[in-house]
């Protein structure tokens, strides 16, 4: 596949491309991040690479790193979990607090907000020590001992979660969270704080474009089964109430995060991720969307 000549076309016109998209705001540390930036990387599970743009700066995954949350709580509870967080596709944004007391606090799906605080709850659960456990299961994986949290990004969310807490309230009453509100919202925080670059981040997804293993370490970081019905998840439940577009329009498993990064998997080829700032409606990156349907596009790689 040539992905060079697609990655020069994307250089000559994406960042220019005119973009109605805004940064979220509603996490003040997030406010400040230059609209502007544009990276992507994509790495094969051969071993091949692209990058371009900014690349190799940090950002802040926020809901992207759910997925490895949900990797580590998969891997620990079997289908148990599923006891306690469904795996349907919400219909909702990301942060909405209506289904869950229809549907008694059990979250639709872990990539919401609501799921995946139940997911932190698990992890707090069966970890001595979550933080830094769940960030030595990433690096250990990955071969990256750079990953890292950023403590003012974890804080501020910290300052303004009303919203996370009210979902967390809400599920606590109806027992599905089994431990202290506050110490799983710290962890929720931190978690979504996760700071990587787009080459960093598509390197560690490599191994759901390997059946669970990851091809650069050869460590098994989830059975080829499970790899599966986390690609599953992230297809019909990755973008929230856009996750029919982002299917439509892309046609690959992925996930978006507020700090403006989308991660996409194509099984058996490759991983990609791209960063840019600017939000659409629905909280997730606009040109990122728009980058990667012209890339499955054109290079007709897609699961369809
Ligand atoms: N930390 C963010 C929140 O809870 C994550 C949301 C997202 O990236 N969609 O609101």
């Amino acid at each position: 596949m040539n992905y060079k000549k697609i990655f020069t076309e994307i250089e000559n016109e994406f960042p220019k491309m005119e973009d109605p998209g805004r940064v979220p705001s509603y996490i003040p540390e997030l406010g400040s991040i230059d609209p502007e930036k544009f990276g992507i990387h994509l790495a094969t599970v051969t071993n091949r690479n692209y990058s371009l743009g900014d690349s190799d700066e940090k950002f802040s995954l926020q809901s992207i790193a759910k997925v490895l949350a949900l990797t580590l709580a998969f891997k620990l509870e079997d289908e148990n979990l599923w006891n306690r967080v469904g795996v349907e596709p919400s219909g909702t944004p990301f942060n909405s607090l209506v289904q869950l007391d229809f549907e008694k606090g059990v979250p639709r799906n872990p990539l919401i907000n609501a799921g995946a605080l139940v997911i932190c709850d698990v992890l707090v659960s069966r970890l001595k020590n979550p933080r830094h456990e769940f960030l030595e299961f990433v690096r250990n994986f990955s071969g990256n001992p750079n990953i890292d949290y950023n403590m003012k990004v974890a804080e501020s969310e910290k300052q303004t979660s009303h919203r996370n807490a009210a979902l967390i309230n809400l599920m606590k009453d109806y027992g599905n969270i089994k431990n202290d509100i506050g110490i799983v919202l710290d962890f929720y925080f931190n978690l979504c704080s996760l700071e990587m670059t787009c080459k960093e981040l598509a390197h560690v997804f490599l191994f759901l474009a390997a059946h669970g293993t990851h091809p650069k370490t050869k460590i098994e970081v989830i059975s080829g089964s499970k790899a599966k019905r986390i690609n599953a998840i992230m297809l019909l439940c990755g973008f929230y109430d856009e996750a029919g577009e982002f299917s439509f329009k892309v046609g690959l498993p992925g996930k978006s995060g507020v700090g403006g990064g989308i991660i996409a998997v194509h099984p058996e080829q490759y991983s990609i991720a791209v960063w840019s700032p600017r939000l659409n409606k629905k909280g997730n990156s606009y040109k990122g969307m728009k980058v990667l349907e012209f890339l499955t596009d054109r290079t007709q790689s897609s699961i369809f």
